[in-house]
This record gives C-alpha cells, structure tokens and sequence, in this order.
C-alpha cells in the first residue's frame, strides 16, 4: 500500500468536500454528473463516494436516471439521518444543545438553565448535556461528525481563548482547554470541537443550511441580553483579528450615554439589550435602535442576506416591524431600495443549531486553516490523481 503524505490528505479532503458542496447545493447528483460538475475524473469520483457513502455522509437515493439502469447514473444525495454534528450555545441564563443532520434537521434538542457562570462550572455542565446528545444520537443509529459551541463573548480561534464575554463576566479564559477537558471527563470519545461567538454561530444556521440560496454574505443580527452580529463574507465566517468583529451591541449610539456592561457609555446595548427593554415603558422604541444596527450593517457590507433573532425578538414582537420600517425610512431618504430582513429560521435554536453548522463549516472548507497563513502547495504524487477547485462553487 502506498504511504500517504500530508499534502495528499490535504488534497483528498479538498476533493471529498467539492462533492458534498455540490450535492448539498444540486440535491441529487448521479456519479457522472458529479465527475462533469466538480471536473474530477470519474475513478476518483467513484472512489470517493464508495467513501463517503460508507462513512454515512451520503447515500443513493435507489431511483435510477430516466437514461437507463446501472450503478453510474444512480442519483446521490446527502445522508438525511446517518451523520449529525452537535451543538451547544451557551446562553446568559441557559443551555441549549441540539443534534442536527447534514441538511439542518433537527434531530434532538434539550435546554436547562445556566446558574453558575464559573467558567469550570459552565465547561462541566455543557460537557454533561454534549454527553447526552451524543448518547441519544448513537441510540438512534446518528454517526457524531464534532462538537460545535457558541457563546456570548469574543472567540480567539488562534490561542482557544474567549478573550471578552461581559455578560458572563469572563475576560481570558482559555475555555477551548477546559472544554475538552471536561468532555473527556465526562465520557465523549475523542472528537473535534469548534468555538465560536453565539452570534457568529447563529448566522451559520441560517447560511450552512440555506438550501442553494444564491448569496456568499450574510448578516445575522442576535438580539438577547447583548446583541451581536455573526458576520459571513466571501463564503468564510468573517471574525476578525481577535474574534471581536460583528460586536455591533459596543458599537456607541450615544456620546456619554449610560454605561454598558463592557464598561463604556452609550452602546446599542443600552438602548436594545434585554435589560434595556424590560426597563422600558414602550420597548418598541428598541426596534428603531435595530433599525439604527441594521441600517449601519447595511451600509458598512451590503450582505447577500440579512437576518434578525433571539430571544428579544420572541419577548417582543413589535421590534422586528418597527426595524423595518426605520430601515425602510433610511433607505427611502437615500432614494435606495431597503434591504429585505428576515426573521431566523431556527427561531430560539439558531445559535445552538449553527454551532452544530459550525463543524460542517469547517469540514467543507479544508484549505481554511492553511489559507489563514499561506495557501499550502498541492502536490499530487500517484492517488488522488487530481484536485478540484473549491473556489468556483457555492
Ligand atoms: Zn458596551
């Protein structure tokens, strides 16, 4: 057998995720199809679908193509119930894990409440209720592909440190340490974790499930007791040097305005945080603030799509309309047409179904750690005998 070398993995990976992306946004595809679509050969799309076929990610759908009977024009599709990622969002006051599968259905979900913010404290009750999911999901026959978390604060992937969470008041924990501990601790087999802000998370959940919509940006806005935007550009997760991008809720809305719980004065999330709307008399008032968020997101990127959730938009109602309308305002005075707003798909699971999305996110994109440096050469010595660009597909 021939020894494999890093770069040929590296490659292998590459190929492996070309295919599912093209079947995730095609539906169903014959193994010609894919061959003709990814512009690999069709050996090496054999190959690989023998492969991915066994390991659960995707499966033939047992109706033959209209041009004939055989193996080769069977259509494929992506497994709908053998492989799920988990995911966990780590909210002010509570915990929320769900099992989700490859096309964003929610296979098992479950929610406690978060009493104790010690960060060891927090790692040893996520890790119990991750344990769990992984255990129902094995008793319904679900292969667990990784472990995504989402959480109110600043992640730096670099260092696995949450560099700045106020509202749980955590300032450098290096919480990717003292999770994977915790996991192991409390019985996970050995698996991939991912981290990641709730906002950033929850706009995951909206895009790595989107069905072939046709945009590579996307904005999620998350309005709870600190409002964040999880950031999409250029088909990456966009999260900037220290995992601080999209903090639109420290954005200052008021010159010397009243203090924030990040220590500055006049944030958005004074005027539309949860705390700030259950002191108001008429919290409709914090939908124009959004729209304010909103309308200066639009300008700052002009996303593909634009989306708004939590749990304050649940509590009230009113905030969404009334962002629109402000929005609509704004834009009627610029004699441009107002971007459309949407409401989250997953409603209250968006951040925990997207941290679940978040190890999709970087399975489908293998080149990204490398690229964070520099692009890593592909050599192709023998197997696989040739790459696909990943580039030219959404
Ligand atoms: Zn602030």
């Amino acid at each position: 057998m021939k020894k494999t070398t890093g770069d040929q993995q590296l490659v292998k990976r590459i190929n492996r995720s070309v295919l599912l992306r093209l079947l995730r946004q095609r539906k169903s595809l014959s193994r010609a199809q894919l061959a003709n679509e990814s512009g690999l050969t069709k050996s090496t799309v054999s190959l690989l679908v023998r492969e991915l076929i066994d390991e659960g990610w995707i499966e033939e759908t047992g109706l033959a193509a209209a041009q004939g009977l055989g193996r080769p024009s069977t259509p494929l599709r992506l497994h709908g119930t053998r492989r799920a990622m988990v995911g966990a969002e780590i909210a002010v006051e509570s915990l929320r894990v769900v099992g989700v599968s490859l096309i964003g259905e929610v296979l098992w979900s479950a929610e406690e409440p978060l009493d104790d913010h010690a960060p060891e404290a927090v790692a040893r009750q996520v890790a119990a209720l991750l344990v769990r999911a992984q255990r129902e999901l094995a008793a319904q026959q679900v292969l667990v592909s990784g472990i995504g978390i989402g959480l109110p604060g600043a992640f730096d992937e670099g260092s696995g440190t949450v560099r700045f969470a106020p509202n749980l008041g955590w300032r450098d924990v290096a919480f990717l340490p003292l999770i994977t501990r915790a996991l192991a601790e409390a019985g996970s087999p050995p698996m991939a974790v991912h981290v990641q802000n709730e906002a950033d998370t929850a706009a995951l959940s909206e895009y790595e499930f989107a069905g072939g919509e046709a945009t590579d940006s996307l904005i999620f806005v998350t309005c709870g007791v600190g409002v964040g935007a999880g950031i999409v550009l250029n088909d990456r997760l966009f999260t900037g040097l220290q995992g601080m991008a999209g903090e639109i809720g420290h954005s200052i809305l008021q010159i010397d305005g009243l203090p924030c719980s990040c220590g500055r004065r006049g944030c958005a999330e004074t005027f539309l945080g949860a705390r700030a709307l259950a002191r108001q008399a008429e919290p409709g008032r914090g939908g124009v603030y959004l729209g304010v968020v909103l309308q200066n997101l639009w300008t700052t990127f002009n996303p593909g799509a634009l989306v708004v959730g939590g749990p304050s938009c649940e509590s009230y109602p009113d905030i969404v309309p009334t962002a629109r309308q402000t929005l609509e305002g704004y834009a009627a005075s610029a004699g441009v047409a107002a971007p459309t707003v949407r409401t989250a798909r997953y409603g209250l699971l968006a951040s925990a179904v997207g941290a679940a999305a978040l190890v999709l996110h970087h399975e489908l994109r293998p080149m990204h750690a490398r690229t964070a440096s520099a692009p890593a050469p592909v050599e192709m010595p023998g197997y696989p005998p040739d790459v696909a660009l990943p580039a030219s597909i959404h």
